[in-house]
């Protein structure tokens, strides 16, 4: 037997909650994992709460992150005692996931774990952190460099925004924070942020073309502040979007892109390429400072779950979660 969340589904709503599971009715997979360490990020809450068609069948286990040590496998590339991570492939949404004391999953998904991380501090990241670096890379990939002006983090008291501006101050990037929750101005000052500015300026609609302040952003919250994000970009800046915290929508124009030939680069953690993935984690090894995800991180125990996905939810949770739910040390 093992504990797991498992959100279940009837005619009219569906419910999540801590059960206790015959490892018989675990998916099929070639590799079986000891969950040590999950975690709780946006898509995990989404599909607690129902709030978003995130699970494509049911039961689900959910949890699209965990870290732990092989049990068996049938895949060559992995044997009993490994240290592994997944991150995405749908698990958690179409296949049962990580908020769980086992995994079954293919052994494709899986990535050694990797230097120096810990299985710990491996979901202290988790697919937050891990999309931050993909976003930071890109803005890379398209000439974003330290000295061509600030830039821009939105929703940066969360999961991926903390990680992205303690990734880009540590680059030397003068990195500009928007959060909602301005008693987290100093929580976002000690990550290296220069400038905390109040969500409320992005929220509005706003002209096609404003002054032009930023030289990259990352966004996670689409909807009108990604549009005025785009829209106050420098000429030849560019913006990864990843996230639609404040919705689906970009109600924006194409002025910023033709008269100012911005760059709108779309960040997928999900299906991300394994060599993508191994770069974003090597790169994390070298440019995030550790002492700063232990600040950004806390832990909740696998029964707090449930009600800590409707606190995410409602953007009352700082930084990352972790789950231990076996403990390793270090
Ligand atoms: P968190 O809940 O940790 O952070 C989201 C933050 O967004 C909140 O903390 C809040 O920050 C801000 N926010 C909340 N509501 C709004 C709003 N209405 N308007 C503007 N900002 C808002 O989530 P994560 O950091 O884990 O994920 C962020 C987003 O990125 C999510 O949409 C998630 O689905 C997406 N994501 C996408 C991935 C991909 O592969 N593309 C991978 C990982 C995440 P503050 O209080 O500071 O304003």
């Amino acid at each position: 037997m093992f504990q797991a969340i498992l959100i279940n589904k009837d005619d009219t709503q569906q419910k999540a909650s801590l059960e206790r599971l015959d490892e018989t009715a675990l998916p099929a997979g070639n590799v079986t994992v000891r969950v040590a360490y999950s975690t709780l990020n946006y898509k995990d809450a989404l599909a607690i709460t129902g709030k978003s068609p995130v699970v494509r069948s049911f039961p689900m286990v959910p949890g699209i992150d965990f870290s732990g040590v092989v049990e068996q496998s049938d895949d060559a590339a992995y044997k009993p005692g490994d240290k592994v991570v997944l991150n995405g492939w749908g698990v958690g949404e179409k296949h049962w996931g990580g908020l769980a004391e086992l995994a079954r999953v293919n052994g494709d998904w899986l990535v050694p774990l990797q230097a120096p991380f810990t299985l710990r501090q491996a979901m202290g990241l988790g697919t937050a952190g891990y999309t931050a670096m993909l976003c930071v890379m890109a803005l890379e990939r398209h000439g974003v460099t330290p000295d061509k002006g600030p830039v821009l983090v939105t929703g940066a008291a969360g999961g991926v925004g903390s990680v992205a501006v303690a990734v880009l101050a540590r680059l030397g990037y003068h990195v500009a924070a928007v959060t909602g929750r301005p008693h987290e101005a100093d929580y976002l000052r000690s990550l290296g942020a220069q400038e905390v500015l109040d969500r409320a300026e992005f929220t509005e609609p706003g002209k096609p073309l404003a002054k032009e302040r930023w030289a990259g952003a990352v966004d996670v919250a689409g909807g009108h502040v990604l549009a005025n994000v785009c829209a106050s970009l420098m000429y030849r800046g560019t913006v990864a979007a990843c996230g639609l915290a404040a919705g689906m929508s970009l109600p924006a124009t194409v002025a910023p892109f033709i008269l100012r030939g911005i760059t709108l680069a779309g960040i997928d953690s999900v299906m991300c390429p394994k060599e993508d993935r191994l770069e974003a984690w090597r790169r994390l090894s070298q440019d995030l400072d550790p002492n700063k995800l232990t600040d950004v991180v806390h832990d909740i125990s696998l029964q707090d779950v449930v009600p800590a996905a409707e606190r995410l939810m409602n953007g009352e949770i700082r930084g990352r979660v972790i789950v231990p739910v076996h403990p390793q040390h270090p």
